[in-house]
């Protein structure tokens, strides 16, 4: 197609219309590394390839939308993560941000442990062979049976979320006849944000318990007293895709005075702290995550420094990243349906997924990049929004990036860095069918989770 099928396709700097976005790259047919899987090339035909595979061939055998992981990626992320951590601290994968059979072998193989926070997650996790005292059960409601079954099976903690959870937890258990290790969730009053953090008093949100002013405190002496709990340490998770540092440093200083409180208090060096996960990866090229070693330092530096003030033994760390380990690994492949440019304002590129398989958009305002992957273009770049197929306006993948201005219905483009909450809040909206996850590794592709069908979704429809 040539430059005049697109008229409207703005093309210089002073006719585009308000918006965020940067300039597009020099050339639209590089990828940038920061934002795509390690294994993921362009290769010499021109298109790109995963695993030593040619997305023209992945999207034959496996049809789009799809997503695809880089499985040799996903290890080396979590090999990264333990080994950043070595043997004083542990890492636990978040299950939220994609859970499958598979991951929890990869996760297992590789000395990771897991957070579950729900039942299904937790039966996905044991029927996967994780061993259950090293999966940690999270939420701020967990049910009674999901409690039950997290302590009949030996879950290696579960982390309390408020006062009536702790009587419900420490019930339980002793009904079971068991003592259930347990971690308090406090919140710190730490406003974490992709580029900076506040730190309050307070924090006004459903998790945890207020370190200010003294709740968590009161909840450690109930939870000390009651005989089904082991009490052994203290949980703060501050927030998502986090840059700065700094947060987790107020996070930590408080954790740990609450530490010395409850040493003063009761005479007890509870030995474990958690951080939670939170941390940061490149969507765009914008983005600069740091690398597990580095926050294994800075944060094992900050507890190291806080606990000596305090004259504390140095707790085990806990982090648990989730975003940080499966974001970068995979990417959703869409084919191009339809390209209507919007004459001085933008072009809208729909493909044949949206928000069913990436709610992020539309749900956080997230910012995505994206590429035309089926073949190279030296046509010039054009402002477009990447939407879906779905029923809604705000049905947004991307919503300000540049292609080629070329670009074409039956072209294949990818969206990158979508391993995290993108299949795992995938929904039937319009009934549309989720996509399938696949694993690409050494020039052999898998799935790990088969695309829905017709025959699925009706048959959770029995009326
Ligand atoms: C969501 C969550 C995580 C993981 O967050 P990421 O941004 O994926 O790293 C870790 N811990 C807790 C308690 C969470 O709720």
């Amino acid at each position: 197609m040539s430059r005049s099928a697109h008229p409207a396709g703005p093309r210089h700097a002073d006719v585009l219309p308000e918006g965020h976005y940067t300039a597009p790259a020099a050339d639209l047919n590089v990828l940038d590394p920061k934002v795509w899987a390690q294994t993921v090339t362009r290769t010499e035909s021109g298109s790109v390839s995963v695993g030593g595979i040619d997305v023209a061939d992945l999207a034959e055998e496996f049809g789009t939308p799809a997503y695809f992981v880089d499985e040799a990626d996903f290890r080396a992320r979590a090999r990264a993560w333990r080994t950043a951590f070595g043997h004083d601290a542990d890492v636990f994968y978040a299950g939220k941000a994609f859970l499958s059979r598979a991951v929890v072998r990869w996760l297992h193989e590789e000395g990771l442990n897991l957070d579950v926070c729900s039942g299904g997650e937790l039966t996905t996790a044991l029927s996967a062979g994780m061993p259950a005292d090293r999966i940690a059960f999270h939420g701020n409601n967990k049910s009674v049976e999901e409690i039950t079954k997290a302590i009949e099976v030996g879950v290696g903690r579960i982390v309390l979320d408020s006062f009536q959870e702790i009587v419900r937890v420490a019930h339980i258990a002793q009904s079971l006849g068991k003592r259930q290790r347990v971690q308090i969730r406090v919140t710190v009053g730490v406003e974490a944000h992709t580029h900076e953090f506040i730190a309050t008093a307070h924090e006004d949100q459903k998790f945890g318990i207020a370190l200010a002013d003294g709740p968590a405190a009161e909840a450690v002496r109930r939870a000390l007293t009651l005989d089904g709990l082991e009490l052994i340490g203290i949980h703060s998770h501050i927030g998502s895709q986090i840059f700065d540092m700094a947060g987790f440093e107020v996070a930590a200083r408080r954790v740990v005075s609450l530490l010395a409180q409850v040493r003063d208090e009761h005479g007890v060096e509870l030995p474990e702290i958690d951080l939670g996960g939170g941390l940061g990866i490149a969507y765009t090229s914008d983005d600069d995550p740091r690398e597990p070693h580095e926050i294994a330092k800075a944060l094992g530096e900050i507890v190291t420094r806080e606990c000596e003030a305090a004259r504390l033994r140095t707790p085990r760390i806990s982090v648990e990243p989730g975003r940080a380990i499966v974001g970068p690994t995979a990417f959703t492949l869409y084919e191009v349906g339809t390209v209507k440019p919007l004459e001085g304002l933008r072009t809208y590129v729909s493909v044949d997924g949206g928000m069913s398989d990436n709610i992020r958009t539309a749900l956080y305002d997230a910012e995505y990049s994206v590429a035309l992957v089926s073949r190279t273009s030296d046509a010039e770049p054009m402002l477009v929004r990447v939407v879906g197929k779905h029923c809604e306006s705000g049905d947004i993948v991307v919503k300000d990036a540049f292609l080629p201005s070329d670009l074409a219905p039956g072209d294949l483009i990818a969206v990158p860095a979508t391993g995290a909450y993108c299949r795992s809040m995938a929904s039937n909206y319009n009934h549309a069918l989720r996509p399938p996850v696949v694993a690409v590794r050494d020039g052999e592709a898998r799935v790990i989770v088969r695309r829905e069908t017709e025959e699925d979704l009706l048959r959770l429809d029995v009326g």
